[in-house]
């Protein structure tokens, strides 16, 4: 059984404030897989365990994992080509 409940990005905000020390739902991604460009805020946000796994909207690949680690948190940019912040 397939359950596909996913969230929009800004549920990540949060943490992307933790790694990136500002307000990172409005950046801009392009993805590495199908070359789309969306705000961070509009990509799907799945659930999962100890992390988080933000999905392209356009072709669902997974561009970032992240996890809340006991130390600090920590972010994977699995497939990206470019992030740039808004200002
Ligand atoms: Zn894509």
């Amino acid at each position: 059984m397939t359950i596909d409940s996913h969230v929009d990005g800004n549920a990540m905000g949060g943490l992307l404030i933790d790694v990136f020390g500002r307000e990172m739902t409005d950046a801009h991604g392009c993805c590495a897989k199908c070359g789309s460009v969306h705000a961070v805020g509009e990509f799907m946000v799945y659930r999962s365990g100890p992390g988080d796994v933000l999905r392209c909207p356009t072709c669902a690949s997974v561009v970032i994992v992240a996890a809340s680690l006991p130390e600090r948190p920590r972010v994977y940019i699995s497939s990206l080509r470019w992030l740039e912040t808004a200002d």
